[in-house]
């Protein structure tokens, strides 16, 4: 694994082999990446890294870092820092707001959207459904849930729900209402999103 280098000027010197020939370069990379507890390979085909011209040594910089964390968001298809901060801009909520509706911390976020974390599939998912279904922004708009909320109930209390007429029934009170397609998404996440589409009858 290349080691890292620090911000100075080039050339640089080389820490394999001491000349000062060290200049950016870009390389084709094969990448292995552990994320969300599973491990992915994938290729890069510029690699912006540093690169000795006297030895060959290769360097990582954070520009390095940053490109392959990209470069994973786009391989797994999650959502990037833009369009989760375009996403929030649009429907004019705070980062704390987010994170206080979803559950997680407002310093998570802040990673999520500075890049300096990746979301999980779980937590891009609940992100997606977020941005893209006010009925899912409503239910979450307190800081606990619905008690009843995706839970199997009993007849009378299911009998008292708008929507449910048999059961046992797995209590979904996001029934049919989608909100409009924003903007902020490709085509390819719009056709994703829509393998998310919520009934009233989950079987
Ligand atoms: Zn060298």
């Amino acid at each position: 694994m290349p080691t890292h280098a620090c911000d100075r000027p080039f050339p640089r010197h080389c820490p394999e082999c001491g000349k000062v020939e060290v200049q950016p370069a870009a390389i084709a990379y094969d990448a292995e990446v552990k994320h969300d507890g599973r491990l992915y390979s994938f290729r890069i085909p510029a690699l912006q890294i540093n690169k000795c011209a006297a030895c060959g040594e290769v360097l990582f910089s954070n520009v390095t870092d940053d490109q392959i964390s990209q470069a994973l968001r786009e391989h797994l298809s999650l959502l990037s820092p833009y369009q989760i901060r375009e996403a929030l801009r649009a429907l004019g909520l705070k980062q704390k707001e987010l994170g206080d509706r979803i559950g997680v911390a407002p310093e998570t976020i802040s990673r999520w959207i500075s890049g300096t974390h990746i979301q999980s599939r779980a937590m891009d998912n609940l992100m997606r459904l977020f941005f893209a279904f006010e009925n899912v922004r409503s239910v979450l708009a307190g800081s606990v849930p619905d008690q009843n909320l995706g839970a199997i109930v009993p007849e009378q209390v299911a009998s008292s729900l708008p929507g449910l007429t048999e059961r046992p029934r797995v209590v979904a009170q996001l029934c049919a209402t989608r909100t409009r397609f924003s903007r902020l998404f490709s085509d390819n996440v719009r056709r994703r999103r829509e393998s998310f589409e919520l009934t009233p009858t989950l079987n």
